[in-house]
């Protein structure tokens, strides 16, 4: 059974590890990221963007085919199924279709406004027991089409959100979407310290977890990240496994054209980054 994340994460605080969000695509992706959670003992969040909801044929879709691999794979760890960035309209929808955790992305509103709309938000999802998101300070580089500045959030502007009740509270700290440029100066650790300082037990979410140094990735843990995301990572090593099994002309060999022979090594590229993540993360064996 799905749940909220909000107990993963408050523990994940109190212990300090990071629970991963990985976002997920097809069914290959998702019984993947199941499975690995699953053999390493750790609980895990399944991350649902808009375009990924419309391309996998909706939410509805999504939730049915998350159920029926819990129950299929006997999935034991906790797992919750979280829009990633939603809208207003998109986070109310996934609550409607049972979604056990939303993201509400009001960064792009002016603060009054954003706040305005999460609290209405936390009404509607706490009545159901389901967690929220809220984002403070754009983060950087493009999320489905939405592309941020990269801003660093103002700490004060995140005690305000923290204190509406959100379940957990993603910061601009430097950190973008997809791949880091060269010349990328960092995370900003200063204000992460100050972010964790005033919002005090309320679990953080690191956004553009793909190519962050590992040591940043454990100081951000150690001032209070609880929550990763990881998703550009999974779509390269995907990619790469299956430019491989192509390249090397294998589709062509026996019954090598056959869809579960193809996407395997993908598959198998996708259990090995998400082992790895779980590992740097410390959330192996953590359910
Ligand atoms: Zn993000």
């Amino acid at each position: 059974m799905l749940v909220s994340a909000k107990d993963m994460l408050t523990k994940a605080k109190e212990g300090k590890y990071a629970v991963g969000q990985f976002n997920i695509n097809n069914l290959e992706w998702t019984k993947a990221v199941l499975l690995t959670a699953q053999e390493l003992n750790s609980p895990v969040i399944l991350g649902v963007s808009e375009g990924a909801g419309k391309y996998m044929c909706g939410y509805k879709t999504v939730v049915g085919m998350v159920n029926g691999m819990l129950e299929e794979l006997q999935i034991t760890v906790p797992v919750a199924l979280h829009l990633d960035h939603g809208s207003y309209e998109g986070a109310l929808k996934c609550i409607e279709a049972g979604f056990s955790s939303v993201m509400f992305d009001g960064s792009h509103y002016a603060i009054d406004e954003n706040i305005a709309k999460t609290k209405e938000l936390i009404a509607i999802a706490g009545a159901k027991g389901i967690s929220v998101e809220a984002e403070v300070g754009s983060i950087g580089g493009e999320e489905d089409g939405v592309v941020g500045a990269g801003e660093v959030a103002d700490p004060n502007e995140c005690k305000q959100i923290a204190d509406l009740g959100v379940t957990m509270l993603a910061a601009g700290i430097g950190n973008i979407h997809g791949k880091y440029p060269a010349n990328w100066g960092g995370l900003n650790f200063e204000v992460l310290a100050k972010i964790q300082e005033l919002t005090g037990t309320m679990p953080l979410v690191l956004h553009g977890g793909t190519g962050i140094p590992e040591d940043m990735i454990q100081q951000a843990i150690s001032l209070g990240v609880s929550k990763i995301n990881v998703n550009t990572e999974c779509q390269l090593s995907f990619a790469d496994a299956t430019r491989k099994y192509i390249e090397a002309g294998k589709d062509q060999q026996g019954k090598g054209f056959d869809p579960r022979k193809l996407l395997a090594p993908g598959f198998e590229a996708i259990k090995a980054t998400v082992k790895e993540k779980m590992e740097l993360f410390g959330s192996v064996g953590k359910a």
